[in-house]
């Protein structure tokens, strides 16, 4: 999920389409290039290691639909835990959520959360989208 809209996403995209570019330059030409493996990008490592499984975990079943949703099953088709499906005419999770946000991203009533309640402001959609 992108945090900005309009051309604040457009300035990201090209940012990160300019950087892989440029890796896929170096790897054809056989540079190696070892960024991130000062001693803060060490720390902030072991930091996101040891927050991250802690984030999964409480999120194993804090997916929240809300009453806008059509029960399309379009979330129930992207999760890759199988974490979703549709029962009794609801959707319904199986605590096995891995907060990948697949499903929060694809909801076309933004319909579905994890953690936050009320409605999701943008949805990342993928790199083809038009941001504008
Ligand atoms: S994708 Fe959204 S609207 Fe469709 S079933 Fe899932 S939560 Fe409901
Ligand atoms: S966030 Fe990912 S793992 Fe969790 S329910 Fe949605 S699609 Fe499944």
């Amino acid at each position: 999920m992108l945090y900005f809209s309009g051309t604040g996403n457009s300035k990201y995209i090209a940012n990160a389409e300019q950087k892989m570019q440029s890796v896929c330059r170096n790897i054809a030409n056989g540079i190696v290039k070892k960024k991130g493996f000062n001693a803060i990008s060490r720390l902030l490592g072991l930091v996101q290691g040891s927050f991250v499984p802690m984030l999964e975990k409480n999120a194993l079943d804090k997916v929240r639909i809300n009453d806008d949703c059509t029960k399309c099953r379009l979330c129930v088709s992207v999760c890759p835990m199988n974490n979703l499906e549709y029962q009794d005419e609801k959707i319904v999770h199986k605590s096995n959520c891995t907060v990948c946000y697949r499903c929060i991203n694809k909801c076309p009533e933004k319909a579905i959360t994890v953690f936050f309640p009320g409605k999701v402001k943008d949805q990342y959609k993928g790199p083809f989208f038009n941001a504008d």
